[in-house]
């Protein structure tokens, strides 16, 4: 579904990825894991257009996306929920939701999503008048991955959603991205800190290092290999 092929992308002259090459497959749950600054987020940026390649190409379904901006690349069924969840604090959970369906043309289908995002995040359903800057930490996590489902992704990339969570909200979101992948079908790119939990889930992952690959295989036996136990799981 998604190919990334000898991928370089610099900010000014910091070369952030150094020839990244990456595959995610129809119905993955694909990790992505790594140590502060080696450059997982700027994957997920490149991947969703918000920063262009300098180099290499980024492919959706065969199709080369390196060009495209973060909207068109959207329209194709990817959706990006950023580190730091970017939550509108002003406006309500309501309208953020119906914000994150604005490439969404058809009323109807915006109603029906809002709804399923409230059958996933009930509470967000209590919480629908109130301002998405009140939530708390989890609930405006809850919220960022809800509005990222407003298009109806058929791939959904993931920033650290664990970030600053309490563990029970740590569970709670994780079992929705793994209920989004089993019930949904939906493919997912999991960029995580939290190395244990994203190996438990995904099916493949990789390990970022300055900017480069350094290890990928099946989650189990990545997180079975000595040198990440050490480094990422505090072994
Ligand atoms: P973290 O977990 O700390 O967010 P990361 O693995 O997501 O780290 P990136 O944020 O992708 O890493 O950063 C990769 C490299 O690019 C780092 O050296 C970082 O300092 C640099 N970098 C990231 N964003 C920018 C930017 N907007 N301008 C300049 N350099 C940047």
């Amino acid at each position: 579904m998604l190919e990334l092929q000898d991928v370089h992308t610099f900010y000014g002259h910091i070369h952030a990825l150094k020839g990244i090459n990456l595959t995610v497959g129809q119905g993955e749950i694909v990790a992505l894991i790594g140590g502060n600054g080696a450059g997982k987020t700027t994957t997920l940026r490149t991947i969703s257009g918000m920063v262009k390649p300098r180099s290499g190409a980024v492919r959706l379904n065969g199709r080369d996306i390196g060009g495209l901006t973060p909207h068109a690349i959207m329209q194709l069924g990817m959706s990006h929920v950023p580190e730091g969840r970017r939550i509108f604090p002003q406006l309500s959970v309501r309208e953020n939701l119906e914000i994150g369906a604005y490439t969404v043309r058809d009323r109807k289908a915006i109603a029906e999503r809002i709804q399923q995002g409230f059958e996933l995040f009930p509470r967000l359903e209590e919480r629908q008048k109130q301002l998405g800057g009140t939530l708390s930490g989890g609930e405006q996590q809850m919220l960022a991955i809800a509005r990222a489902l407003m298009v109806d992704p058929k791939l959904l990339l993931l920033d650290e959603p664990s970030m600053g969570l309490s563990p029970k909200f740590v569970e709670v979101i994780f079992d929705i991205v793994e209920r989004l992948n089993r019930e949904r079908g939906t493919t997912i790119l999991l960029v995580e800190q939290n190395a244990l939990m994203a190996l438990s889930m995904a099916h493949r992952a990789y390990v970022l290092q300055t900017g480069s690959i350094v290890l990928t295989g099946p989650a189990a036996e990545v997180k079975d290999n000595s040198e990440v136990q050490k480094v990422y799981l505090g072994a």
